[in-house]
């Protein structure tokens, strides 16, 4: 099967004597099953969306091919001058070379894939590439739960948990690209993790992990969504499965907030829409464990929903593309937010 080439879009030109189009930023959040593509202006107001199947098992160049696909449908819906495209994508990436290295088995001929690339030669403008979780943190310190905030560490927990860490006002990456990666560290009991290590946070705090742990206690195969609907009817295993997840977060918190002075902590994924069944727990570990520095933490949950990855990207693009940033005002304010005053 021969997969299809990627198309450029093809906006419409503005008729002669009309106003210029106005300048957008494009985000591009490429997930295991679906494709999100949001324009931005370049105050990152999200202005269309739109989000298609990701053909994953079609290998990169389809995956680009949908991506621009969707990205030509909504330049011709609303004519507009595309300044950069920012793209957030699964897996370990190389950011530097705009380039996947490491895919999960459900993605085909994706490893490798020249993403930047490819887009740029479809585009004719600056595309830049960062992972999933780097790019759900750039969008909610752009517009979402911790706007403006300078100290951040993210967690997103889905499957996985991912993490990723913001300092001093910029997104720290580490010499290898795994810095925040708070999923992995051990600590967290004895059980076998998804990467082959032992009693990481993701074996008790990840949408996989809570339904396994569930699993065990009560011989049931059920989702994580599931457990936390019985949760929400009283089910003590499920109870007790959440509030180990929340506890174990809490415990990562207390880690990152004791080694980097880090205060604010924004928690996403699927698993972090559970947030009524994880806060208690978190902010109960956080009370019988204030941080040593008697600063209050902050620890909120995701603001931007499923958009924060492509609304992240579309960030990293303006980033990139003109500087200074001028402070922007959070695009919703934190009525899911919790400050835990400790000490
Ligand atoms: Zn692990």
């Amino acid at each position: 099967m021969t997969a299809p080439q990627p198309r450029p879009p093809r906006p419409r030109p503005p008729a002669p004597g009309s106003p210029p189009a106005p300048e957008v930023f494009a985000g591009v959040d490429i997930g295991g099953t679906t494709t999100q593509v949001v324009l931005c202006t370049p105050e990152l107001d999200v202005v269309d969306s739109h989000e298609v199947p990701t053909p994953a098992a079609e290998g990169g160049t389809a995956m680009v091919g949908a991506a621009l696909d969707a990205l030509g449908l909504l330049l011709a819906r609303a004519p507009a001058r595309l300044r950069a495209v920012g793209v957030g994508a699964a897996g370990l990436v190389d950011a530097r070379a705009g380039r996947v290295l490491v895919a999960s088995d459900s993605f085909h001929a994706w490893a490798g894939f020249e993403v930047t690339a490819t887009m740029e030669a479809a585009l004719g403008v600056p595309v830049f590439l960062d992972n999933d979780v780097n790019a759900f943190l750039r969008g909610e310190v752009a517009r979402g739960a911790v706007a403006g905030e300078r100290h951040v560490l993210g967690m997103t927990l889905g499957t996985g948990v991912g993490g990723a860490l913001w300092l001093d006002g910029a997104l720290y990456e580490g010499p290898n690209g795994a810095a925040g990666e708070t999923g992995h560290i051990p600590g967290f009991g004895d059980l076998p993790c998804t990467c082959g290590g032992r009693g990481h946070l993701e074996t008790l705090a990840s949408g996989r992990s809570i339904a396994a742990r569930y699993g065990e206690r009560t011989g049931l195969d059920r989702s994580a969504r599931a457990v936390a609907e019985a949760a929400g009817r009283g089910d003590p295993d499920a109870l007790a499965v959440y509030e180990a997840a929340g506890a174990a977060v809490a415990r990562a918190i207390l880690i990152t907030a004791g080694m980097l002075d880090v205060t604010t902590f924004v928690i996403g994924g699927g698993v972090g829409g559970a947030w009524t069944l994880l806060e208690p727990s978190i902010r109960a570990a956080l009370t019988a464990e204030p941080p040593v520095s008697g600063h209050p933490l902050r620890v909120v949950r995701a603001g931007l929903g499923t958009a924060a990855v492509a609304v992240g990207a579309a960030s990293r693009a303006r980033t990139e593309s003109r500087e200074p940033l001028t402070p922007l005002r959070p695009l919703s304010e934190g009525t899911n937010s919790a400050t835990f005053k400790s000490g």
